[in-house]
C-alpha cells in the first residue's frame, strides 16, 4: 500500500526554469491540458518564466492547474529597478518559489533573503513553496542536517502558526538536481531528510501543523522513477524541473500520482 497520507492533497510542481518563451509556453499548457484530468487531491502547479504568467493566466482551466512565480521580490513597490514584488502577482498566482537552489547559488539569496521573499508573500496571500536542501560540499562536509536546520528555521522566523497553513516546503537536495549534474537520491535518504523537516515543524508549531504541512521532494525525478520517490512516507509530491518541459514525461508522472491516490 502506498505511503501517501490522505489528508493532504499532493502537489506536482512543474518548475520550467528560464525556457520556453510565451508561445512555447502556451503550446505547452495546450499539451498538458489535452493529457491532464481533473483530479480532486491532486494539484498541478505549473511555474513559467515571469513572462508567460499573465497570458497562461487567460489561457488555463484553473481546475486542473494552479500557477506559481518562479521568484519574486521582497518589497512591495519602489526604486528596484528589473524586479517584479509578490504585490504585482498577487492576482495572477496562487504560489510562488522561494529559495530555489538556483537563486542561492546562482543569485547569492542568503537565509535573511529567503526569510523576507516568504514573509511578502505570505503578506500578499500567495504560498510560498519554500526549498531547502543541502549541496554536495554539504553532504560531504557531514553538514546535511545543519543547513536544513538553519535553511527551514530562517525562513520560517516570521511565520505564525496560522500562516503555516499556507507554506508548502520541498526537500531540494542540490546534489540530486540536474543543473548541478546530481546523482539519484535514494529513497532512504530522502526519507530521513522529510522527517527530520517534519521534526523541526512539530518542535516549532507542535504536532497538528507537523502533521498537515505539505512536504514535497525537489530532487530530480522522471516518469520511470517518480513512483518511487512518492511512495516514501512523508512525501506529498514532487517538484519537478528538467523533465516537466516533456509533456509525455509531465503528464505520465501525473498519471502515477493520480493512480497512487486511487489505490489507497
Ligand atoms: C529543479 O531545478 O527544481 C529540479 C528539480 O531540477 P531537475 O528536475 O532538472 O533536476
Amino acid at each position: 500500500m502506498s505511503a501517501m497520507n490522505q489528508d493532504r492533497k499532493t502537489l506536482i510542481v512543474a518548475n520550467w526554469k528560464m525556457h520556453l518563451n510565451v508561445h512555447q509556453s502556451s503550446l505547452l499548457l495546450h499539451r498538458l491540458n489535452e493529457r491532464i484530468k481533473i483530479h480532486r487531491n491532486i494539484e498541478v502547479i505549473l511555474a513559467p518564466s515571469m513572462l508567460s504568467l499573465q497570458p497562461l493566466s487567460l489561457e488555463l482551466d484553473r481546475r486542473k492547474f494552479k500557477l506559481a512565480a518562479q521568484d519574486a521580490y521582497f518589497k512591495d513597490e519602489g526604486g528596484y529597478t528589473g524586479e517584479v514584488s509578490f504585490a504585482m502577482l498577487g492576482d495572477l498566482v496562487e504560489y510562488c518559489i522561494v529559495g530555489h537552489s538556483s537563486r542561492r547559488i546562482y543569485f547569492g539569496e542568503t537565509l535573511e533573503t529567503v526569510r523576507d521573499k516568504v514573509q511578502a508573500a505570505v503578506r500578499n496571500g500567495i504560498t510560498p513553496i519554500i526549498c531547502i536542501g543541502e549541496t554536495k560540499q554539504d553532504r560531504d562536509a557531514g553538514e546535511g542536517r545543519q543547513v536544513i536546520h538553519d535553511q527551514l528555521t530562517t525562513a520560517l522566523m516570521n511565520v505564525t502558526s496560522r500562516d503555516l497553513d499556507k507554506i508548502v516546503l520541498v526537500y531540494e537536495p542540490v546534489w540530486a538536481i540536474s543543473t548541478f549534474d546530481g546523482i539519484m537520491a535514494k529513497p532512504d535518504d530522502v526519507e530521513k531528510a522529510i522527517a527530520y523537516m517534519r521534526m523541526q515543524i512539530r518542535e516549532l508549531y507542535g504536532e497538528r501543523a507537523a502533521t498537515k504541512i505539505s512536504i514535497l521532494y525537489g530532487g530530480s525525478v522522471n516518469d520511470t522513477d517518480v513512483h518511487g520517490y512518492l511512495e516514501v512516507p512523508g512525501v506529498d509530491g514532487a517538484l519537478v524541473g528538467a523533465a516537466s518541459l516533456n509533456y509525455h514525461q509531465f503528464s505520465a508522472m501525473v498519471d502515477v500520482a493520480y493512480r497512487m491516490r486511487l489505490k489507497v
